[in-house]
């Protein structure tokens, strides 16, 4: 594998990734620079497969340039001219001979007697372009993404786009999806280097250097503000997600599903309403220890960085230990499960060797998607395991919360879902008694693209009681709505079953998906202490992502 392919690749696919509709506004769109183009289905080094690089050369000319692969004329734009050959060759349409041609049809018609039969081919042969053209738009409107960056030096970027074309085309990993379009081009060097290119392949590729001035450009023209925002609005999803998604189940927790119906309509639960005498918006355990954990996890920085030495867990576990405290005040008492409280009055602290009891109650996968936020996907899921397993023995328990962990550190680092759900199969398999687990996720993906309705899916993975079925339920529930966070955390709401566990998890995982600007304002607005949740999430973005070391009197170390 090329590590600098590799870089590349995780550098573009954090940038803000442009779609097609989008090309007609030139919102965003530097004037002059270097466009790298991603298609559908295409991956490499876990990440959108770069199959495109490309250029211009007049000043200024970035914007028109970028539109000519829009605009209906093949010979204006190779990109589409490349495009409409593979199509007419998979069909083996023998057109494709007179598309290889300059189009002079309307040209040709001019000089001739509108009754004549060469008049008469020569529209034909026009109307058959004209609707290839429409083909060829409709794929990249369907398939194409790009990001672009700013480079003002006309030799600066010729120079680059070349580097990085030779980069992509000499790396081993970057090899197409056996559907990919281009393997039906009838140009070799399209389908052996995978690219829509046939220029500039193979030849000397980045080096370090290179590599690091790419960088400084991006930084330099906005890229990493862009990043950084990005990344806030994730940060924020995660932590206000798993409150609202929580608070939206509170009041339906224990109540089967046509219960729910009967008390609030045909649609279930749709909305923040009172329970059990907690105002509209009020959030549970599930989102206190949440925070617990999230705080633990920023305490435990603090230390390390103060004392250069600190086992986070035990941290962590400090900070359930306040919590538990919190339970005598009956305002702070909202539903704690058995299994944390009598774990954490036990004295001891439970790990994966030492295990404390038997339960594998969803009360440990429930308050661990933060961990996600603080640590980094290699790390991430031990750690979420260990906090779970403070007051969780069993390891559908711990494991699970270890893949919740996992799940949102990934997705942080700019993995899809299915991507971030297929990384940690990869780690849960490493632990022993992964397989109750296993099997749940396995399910749920199965469902998620199964004909089954979505009421009898999730009442075949669960209710959502021990962990793995409020894992997997919430997995289903994501992946199933995996652009649309209310509804697919009503739908993890509204079942016979824990609620607010489940919705509270998949209101974590959308929310990181997504970001907050997807979550309803008014949500976001009203639920408990939105403030305090916005500002714990930009702290952990400013620690953990930003590396800024903050005056943290809000956290102190103990
Ligand atoms: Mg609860």
């Amino acid at each position: 594998m090329s590590k600098i392919c590799h870089k590349i690749h995780q550098l573009y696919n954090a940038m803000k990734k442009h779609s097609l509709p989008q090309w007609f506004n030139e919102q965003g769109i530097p004037k002059n620079g270097i466009y790298i183009l991603f298609e559908k289905g295409e991956l490499a080094h876990s990440a959108d497969r770069i199959v495109r690089i490309g250029t211009h050369t007049g000043n200024n000319k970035l914007w028109s340039r970028l539109k000519e692969h829009l605009n209906e004329n093949k010979d204006r734009s190779i990109f589409r001219k490349n495009i409409g050959r593979a199509l007419l060759n998979k069909d083996k349409d023998p057109f494709i001979e007179q598309w290889n041609k300059k189009n002079l049809a309307k040209k040709n018609k001019k000089a001739l007697d509108p009754n004549s039969v060469e008049f008469i081919k020569q529209e034909e042969i026009e109307k058959r372009i004209n609707e290839i053209e429409k083909r060829v738009t409709e794929y990249i409107i369907d398939n194409i993404s790009f990001v672009v960056f700013q480079i003002d030096d006309k030799d600066k970027r010729l120079e680059l786009e070349s580097k990085i074309i030779s980069t992509v085309s000499l790396c081993d990993e970057c090899k197409p999806s056996p559907d990919w379009l281009g393997l039906s081009s009838p140009k070799e060097k399209i389908r052996k280097s995978g690219l829509w290119l046939v220029n500039k392949l193979w030849k000397s590729p980045l080096s370090e250097k290179d590599l690091k001035e790419l960088k400084n450009i991006l930084e330099n023209a906005g890229h990493s503000e862009q990043r950084s925002k990005l990344l806030i609005s994730k940060y924020q999803g995660c932590l206000l997600g798993l409150a609202i998604g929580d608070a939206l189940g509170a009041p339906v927790e224990f109540l089967r599903l046509q219960e729910i119906k009967k008390r609030y309509g045909k649609d279930g639960i749709t909305d923040f309403h009172e329970w059990r005498g907690f105002k509209p918006g009020s959030y549970t355990d599930d989102t206190q220890m949440s925070l617990a954990t999230a705080v633990g996890c920023i305490r435990a920085y603090q230390r390390w960085s103060e004392r250069g030495i600190c086992h986070p867990a035990s941290v962590v576990h400090r900070r359930y230990l306040e919590w538990l405290e919190s339970q005598n005040n009956p305002v702070q008492r909202r539903g704690p499960g058995n299994t944390c409280l009598s774990a954490l009055q036990s004295g001891e602290m439970g790990t994966i060797e030492e295990k404390i009891n038997d339960s594998k109650g969803c009360g440990g996968v429930m308050r661990t998607a933060p961990v996600g936020l603080a640590f980094s996907s290699g790390r991430a899921f031990q750690e979420g395991a260990e906090y779970a397993a403070i007051t969780h023995g069993h390891p559908s328990g711990y494991l699970t919360a270890g893949f919740l962990s996992g799940m949102i550190s990934y997705i942080i680092e700019g993995k899809t879902l299915a991507e971030a759900i297929d990384l940690c199969i990869g780690q849960l398999i490493k632990y022993d008694e992964h397989s109750e687990t296993l099997e749940k996720i396995e399910l749920a993906q199965k469902l998620s693209v199964s004909q089954k309705s979505i009421e009898e899916s999730i009442q075949t993975i669960g209710e959502g009681w021990v962990g793995e079925e409020a894992l997997a339920i919430s997995v289903y529930c994501s992946l199933k709505f995996s652009d649309n966070w209310g509804r697919g955390t009503l739908v993890a709401v509204n079942h016979s079953g824990d609620s607010d566990s489940t919705g509270s998890i998949t209101g974590a995982i959308l929310g990181t998906l997504l970001g907050v600007e997807l979550i309803p304002g008014k949500w976001v607005r009203d639920v408990e202490e939105s403030g305090r949740i916005k500002r714990i999430a930009n702290d952990m973005f400013s620690i953990f992502k930003n590396g800024k070391k903050l005056s943290l009197e809000e956290y102190p170390p103990f």
